[in-house]
């Protein structure tokens, strides 16, 4: 396991986007808790809506892929 995110290291864990980095207003209910990482609404839509082969679709499962890895 490496360093984990700045989030992580205070006692009170913040969920922060592992895709775009921001923690959401609303918290853990403004996205989306998998295992060890969490995806805000934002960028739950943006993999959703994201046409398949574009380069936004690339980059996003390029992302979710280092994440499933780490
Ligand atoms: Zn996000």
């Amino acid at each position: 396991m490496e360093a984990l995110p700045e989030q992580q290291k205070m006692g009170k864990l913040l969920p922060c986007c592992s895709v775009c980095g921001q923690v959401p207003a609303q918290g853990i209910h403004g996205g989306l808790k998998l295992k060890n990482f969490f995806i805000c609404r934002e960028c739950e839509w943006a993999i959703l809506t994201a046409e398949v082969g574009s380069p936004d679709y690339e980059t996003l499962m390029d992302k979710l892929r280092k994440m499933v890895k780490a």
